[in-house]
């Protein structure tokens, strides 16, 4: 197909062709039923089997294992781990790293049941960088962080060292784009439509020993981690299409040769953005101050006047390049380069970056 988008959208965003196009077949006829994937039973055994294949093979692409991990899947968004982490994990305090507009509502859900410390905050620069120090409480609950900052475009390449409290991290805009040592993470949640599949599912990845050890009782049963894993993932009506989708993106990402391969190429893309960015520093003005902070993921800039960047976007747009406008929280230009964004689209928007400059410096 010759006529897609050179996608750069934030979030829903780009999948991968081939799996739209399993995605396609199966709307219509899934697996030789007779029946669309929309039709059949969440409890029929070609469900069940989607489920699982899905659980493996997020638990394979990271290393884990299923007998210290379970993987879910759950509607309601990334937005609802921000409720449930605190409603099943904290009992007294909760340290959390504020970098951005997503850390900042993840914290403000946990503010309404218990204590929240501030371990460290960006807010004093715009979350134009990630702090170089935190202040850790050595007792609380858990640390919850966002590993990638979707908005500002600042990412955390090493996570900080947190001791013995149990982390907690959205990693919603750069699940599998990165490589991560998983197995520091107690908790991981990300909401497929950034990096994963469409809207309506987010995966969530649990050290069972932690929610053994730290999970409460007194919640109620759809918010409960544990009902979902005891169910594994089938206790209600799950997004089942969202689900679907999200498992051929996961053998896709095995396919393309896992998680090096993938972070190789997203490096490479992020590359040729940024050294467009770089070679004009006046006229290309990148918004994080601390170059090892940049994201991968999301790129983030702005050009001299909020004019040019109207006019940047909308010449982009003519030549293909969709989703390149800034979040509305902060203008400007972001350009969101996600697993499935092809190397030929960066490549696009780096030479149109050198003629947009030549032609308006
Ligand atoms: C997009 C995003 C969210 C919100 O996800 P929803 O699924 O819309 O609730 C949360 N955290 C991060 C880091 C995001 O990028």
């Amino acid at each position: 197909m010759s006529n897609r988008a050179h996608n750069f959208n934030p979030g829903p965003a780009v999948l991968p062709l081939s799996v739209l196009e399993e995605t396609r077949d199966a709307v219509v006829n899934f697996s030789n039923l007779g029946m669309s994937i929309l039709e059949i039973s969440h409890r029929s055994k070609d469900f069940e089997a989607i489920v699982q294949a899905a659980e493996a093979d997020a638990l394979a692409i990271m290393g884990l294992s299923a007998q210290d991990y379970s993987v879910i899947f759950v509607g309601g968004g990334a937005s609802l781990q921000f409720a449930m982490i605190p409603m099943n994990f904290l009992r007294t305090k909760a340290d959390y790293l504020v970098t951005g507009e997503w850390a900042t509502k993840a914290a403000k859900e946990a503010k309404l049941l218990g204590a929240v410390n501030e371990a460290a905050s960006s807010k004093d620069k715009n979350f134009n960088y990630l702090p170089k120090s935190c202040k850790f409480s050595p007792d609380a609950d858990y640390v919850h962080i966002t590993t990638n900052n979707t908005i500002y475009g600042t990412e955390w390449k090493a996570v900080p060292d947190v001791g013995a409290v149990p982390l907690i991290a959205d990693m919603s805009s750069d699940m599998f784009g990165i490589k991560r040592d998983w197995a520091r993470y107690s908790l991981i949640y990300a909401g497929a439509q950034k990096n994963l599949g469409p809207a309506g599912v987010t995966m969530v990845v649990i050290k069972k020993a932690f929610l053994e050890a730290k999970a409460k009782d007194q919640v109620p049963t759809m918010l409960k981690y544990k009902t979902h894993i005891d169910g594994k993932s089938l206790f209600n009506t799950p997004p089942v299409f969202a689900i679907f989708v999200l498992g051929k993106t996961l053998k896709w990402i095995q396919k393309e040769g896992g998680l090096a391969a993938i972070e190789a190429l997203n490096q490479a893309k992020a590359k040729l953005a940024y050294d467009v960015i770089d070679a004009h520093p006046g006229f290309y003005k990148g918004t994080v101050t601390d170059k090892a902070d940049r994201s991968i993921m999301n790129l983030t800039w702005n050009l001299p006047t909020p004019e040019l960047e109207e006019k940047f976007i909308g010449e982009a747009k003519k030549r293909g390049m969709v989703g390149l406008k800034g979040h509305r929280s902060v203008g400007g230009i972001r350009s969101s380069q996600y697993n499935a964004c092809p190397t030929e689209s960066v490549e696009t928007l780096a030479k149109f970056m050198e003629e947009f400059y030549a032609e308006n410096k």
